[in-house]
C-alpha cells in the first residue's frame, strides 16, 4: 500500500541527486575555468613585463630594444 506513494519521493530524489551531481559537475568545471583563467592573466603579466611599446607606432618590442623593427624609431635605452 505504500509503495507506491513511496515511488515519487525516490524519483525526485534521484533527480535532486542528477542535479546536484550536474551542478557539482558544472562547479568543477568553473573552477577550472576560472584556474586557467588565472594561469593565462599571471602568464600575461609576466610576459607585458618583458616587453613595452614603441612610442612612436605602439609596436611590442623586447625591453632592451634600441630600434623599433617597425618603423626605425630610436628607442631610449630601458631605465
Ligand atoms: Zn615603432
Amino acid at each position: 500500500m505504500t509503495s507506491w506513494r513511496r515511488e515519487p519521493l525516490r524519483v525526485a530524489a534521484a533527480i535532486v541527486a542528477a542535479v546536484a551531481a550536474v551542478g557539482a559537475f558544472r562547479g568543477s568545471l568553473t573552477v577550472a575555468w576560472h584556474a586557467l583563467r588565472a594561469v593565462r592573466f599571471t602568464y600575461r603579466t609576466a610576459t607585458f613585463q618583458r616587453h613595452r611599446r614603441c612610442p612612436d607606432c605602439g609596436t611590442k618590442l623586447w625591453v632592451d630594444a634600441r630600434l623599433c623593427l617597425s618603423c626605425g624609431h630610436r628607442l631610449a635605452p630601458p631605465p
